[in-house]
This record gives structure tokens, sequence and C-alpha cells, in this order.
């Protein structure tokens, strides 16, 4: 797709979050996790799948959760207690997609994981590869949302999009899976501040390199606003972009992350040459491609 213009973009979002209908992504067929324990609960009959390594339980197949974490504090961010669950249950989202596959990037590449995917996005990056999301989606309640996340049984959830900050119902949507235990990934293009989400999502945040076309709209303030856990992602074009990747990195010692992602921009820039390039530099990033599109292959949706 062509670059287009942020005014037109933005216009476009209200009227999608304003309850525009249209087709529903599809998916791959679900099915659990390997290596999970599945077994029945006590009481319900229904089956909890223990989760190793985060002491939490993630219920797939219970339904709809009500209330917060048993620990009484509850999801918050900065300090700050979201919304009332009772909110939470009259939220709606339009989504474009909700699917099951592999983690293609993030530091979770690899891992099966459950994509929910919401529709509308005020950027046009020249190389963005979900053009679909800016317009396409349904709207749905928070509750059947989750109930579908959980249904695949998969403790792994990335929020995704689009720009998934930009509709206000995604803030109940993290607090719901956060308190069914699941372990949430939030891909966001940086340029939306980050102080509301919760802090146990991790952050994917994108720093947009000039040849996005959109890097006048990295927020930098966000770098500020990112946990210990968060990662941040620089996908690059050219030469051009990986200097200017190189350059905030070591002007806002990003190093010190554990995550710091270089990802070539697929089909563009071979990841080998970029891989020379970070080497020749000893530069402490990640590379990563986009592993779905060596799976799948680069057109395939909903993988
Ligand atoms: S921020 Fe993401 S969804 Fe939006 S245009 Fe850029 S790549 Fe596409």
């Amino acid at each position: 797709m062509g670059p287009a213009r942020c005014a037109a973009a933005g216009k476009n979002v209200v009227e999608v979050l304003g309850g525009a209908a249209g087709a529903d992504g599809g998916g791959r067929a679900s099915g659990g996790e390997p290596g999970w324990s599945r077994r029945a609960a006590p009481r319900s009959g229904k089956h909890i799948v223990e989760v190793p390594g985060n002491g939490r339980r993630w219920s797939p197949l219970t339904g709809p959760l009500t209330g917060r974490p048993e620990s009484g504090a509850g999801p918050r961010w900065n300090g700050v207690p979201h919304r009332d669950a009772k909110t939470a249950d009259a939220a709606m989202l339009t989504v474009n997609e909700i699917f099951y596959s592999i983690q293609g990037e993030s530091d979770y590449t690899g891992r099966p994981c459950v994509f929910v995917r919401l529709t509308a996005c005020d950027l046009r990056c020249v190389w963005c590869d979900t053009p679909y999301a800016f317009h396409e989606g349904r709207r749905r309640g928070v509750e059947d949302v989750v109930a579908e996340v959980q249904g695949y049984g998969c403790p792994l959830v990335e929020i995704t999009g689009g720009e998934p900050l930009l509709q206000p119902d995604v803030y109940p949507l993290m607090d719901r899976l956060l308190a069914a235990g699941a372990t949430v990934l939030l891909e966001t293009g940086g340029h939306v501040n980050l102080e509301r989400v919760p802090a146990e999502v991790v952050k994917v945040m994108d720093v947009k390199c000039p040849g996005s076309g959109e890097s006048h709209r990295n927020a930098w303030d966000n770098l500020a606003r990112l946990a210990g856990h968060d990662q941040v992602k620089f996908v690059i074009a050219d030469r051009a972009d990986y200097e200017y990747a190189r350059g905030v990195v070591q002007r806002h010692a990003l190093a010190a992350r554990p995550a710091v992602l270089f990802s070539p921009v697929h089909g563009v820039l071979p990841p080998e040459r970029l891989a020379d390039w970070v080497l020749a530099d000893r530069l402490p990033v990640r590379l990563q491609v986009q592993l779905h599109k060596y799976l799948w292959g680069a057109e395939t949706r909903g993988v």
C-alpha cells in the first residue's frame, strides 16, 4: 500500500469505531498448548490449565470472568486503578480478527499465541502489512472477545491492530485477560500515550523509522513509560533507517533494555544485510524476522 494522509485516516477511524460492521476475519483451527497439564476442576468439572512459571492459573473453558484478580489490588497502571469491572461488562470493541498462531515477532517469537486484532489505525506506514485492519471489523462485547480467546486454551495473548490503543475499551479487555491469568502482549505503534496500559501488560512498542513515512509521529515520552519487560521494535527498510535506529538506541540508552528488536521490512531489506550491519557495529540488539511469513507466506492472513 502507499502512504496516505493521516487527516483522512483520522476521519475513517471515527467512522469505524462508531460501529461500522464488516467482514470478520477468520483464523486457523484452535488447539491446546502442548506441555500444559489440563485437569478437571474439583467442583465445576471444567478444565484448568496450569501455567508453568508465572504462578497464575488460566481457565480457558470457564466462560467470562467477573471482578479483579484475587490479590485484591487489581490491575494497575502507574499506580492508578483502572475502571470498575462492572463497566468492563458493557465494553465494546471493533474487532478485525481473532486467531491462534505462532508468535512471529517480539521476544516471544515461536510461542503459540492467540491474537486479537483490533480495527483502525491513524498511521499509514508505507510498508504496512495489515491495511485490512484499517476499516474491516465487527462490533463485539469484551466478554464475547474474552470468551473466544479462552476457548483456544492458550495463555499467551497478543492485542494488536491497526493501532489497538485507539479504542478506549481496549483497557477493560486488557484488565479482563490479566484477571484470567493470561500473559498479555500489546503491539503498539508508539505514538499513543502508554500511561493507561496496565503495568503487567508486555508492551511491544514501535519506534517508527523514516522509511515508514511516520517517524514524525514518534512519541518520545513513551520511552520513559516502558517497564523492564517491555520491548522496543524498529522496522527497518534500508541503511538510512538502520542508522536512524542505531542513533535512537544510542541516544536513549536502549541497549540496556532486555529486548530491542531490529526487524527488516519483509521482501524489501534482506535480513542478512541487516545482520551484517548489526554485527559490524557490535550493536547489542536482537535481529528478528517475521517468523509467521516464513512459515505461511507473506500474504496469508490469520496467522
Ligand atoms: S502502525 Fe501498524 S497498522 Fe498502523 S499503518 Fe503502521 S504498520 Fe500499519
